[in-house]
């Protein structure tokens, strides 16, 4: 079974060494990693973690910083990272929608370089709504022209709290959905539960560029959502683990369990994220994912 994992997270190595000093004036940063035993991987970390989980390919990102200058070392790395090791990155960039020259800049600079998407965004971390239009409005207009995807953070808003569970949830998610109609969105964490009002027909026509994905799914859903979404839904939902917050491998095995119908498996593994991101036509023939 080819597999794809949609959401990991890589960081530079002046970023990992110093972590105290980023965390001391980046607050969403501090939330997640203040405390050292949450691991901030590196590309050399995840590529192994990949061989032994037999992952073929992940979608790379480093952290939505609110400094575009640690967004822009994030994205080097990771794009540098693509490049040593090929075939295996799916590379995204992270920028500060809030400086819309930088974060333009900065998106057609990563995109000549090989970039296939946008996040993830952390609208919490990075102070804006997802009904803030004036700020988002020139990144979205130039990802539709683009036609390149933007993943970002929502949750769900109701049961356990947990360091970087923020307010953007279904109503957030469907607003900008609603708004944002022509380009292609991920939100992350199955939507905050998003997902489960598609199963209203007016609101599935509405969201029919919204696709869902499935990191830290362990830390929040009873493992019966994929086979249950799945049936319903087989054809928006990602393959996604949050590394290094979920052990890929581990992850896989949960799933392997549940014996999902091998079509489903092959949405959920790799066929949907092929599809969102045009991977046929960047890998080009003979290329398989
Ligand atoms: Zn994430």
């Amino acid at each position: 079974m080819k597999i794809i994992d949609a959401h990991c997270h890589i960081f530079p190595p002046e970023i990992i060494t110093n972590r105290e000093r980023i965390a001391s004036r980046e607050a969403w940063f501090s939330e997640l990693y203040r405390d050292s035993r949450q691991r901030l991987a590196s590309a050399e970390e995840l590529v192994a973690s990949m061989d032994g989980a037999q992952v073929q390919r992940s979608v790379v990102f480093g952290f939505a910083f609110n400094d575009p200058g640690l967004c822009h070392l994030c994205n080097a790395y990771v794009l540098e990272a693509t490049h040593r090791y090929p075939g295996k990155m799916l590379p995204f960039l992270v920028v500060q929608p809030k400086y819309a020259p930088s974060a333009l800049h900065e998106l057609t600079d990563c995109f000549g370089k090989g970039a296939l998407g946008l996040g993830e965004l952390l609208p919490d971390g990075q102070g804006y709504a997802l009904d803030d239009w004036n700020t988002l409005d020139p990144i979205m207009e130039y990802l539709r022209s683009a036609n390149k995807p933007v993943m970002l953070h929502v949750n769900e808003q109701l049961g356990h709290t947990y360091p970087g569970k923020g307010k953007n949830g279904v109503v957030a998610g469907y607003t900008l959905g609603t708004h944002y109609s022509d380009n292609k969105l991920i939100l992350s964490h199955w939507g905050g539960g998003l997902l489960f009002y598609e199963l209203m027909p007016e609101v599935r026509r509405t969201l029919h560029n919204v696709y869902y994905d499935t990191a830290a799914s362990a830390f929040l859903y009873d493992d019966r959502i994929f086979a249950d979404a799945l049936s319903w839904m087989p054809d928006k939902i990602l393959w996604a683990s949050d590394y290094p917050l979920l052990s890929q491998k581990r992850f896989i095995k949960r799933i392997e369990a549940l014996a999902l119908p091998l079509e489903q498996r092959e949405r959920l593994f790799w066929r949907n994220t092929v599809d969102i991101l045009g991977l046929d036509e960047v890998l080009g023939e003979g290329n398989q994912v």
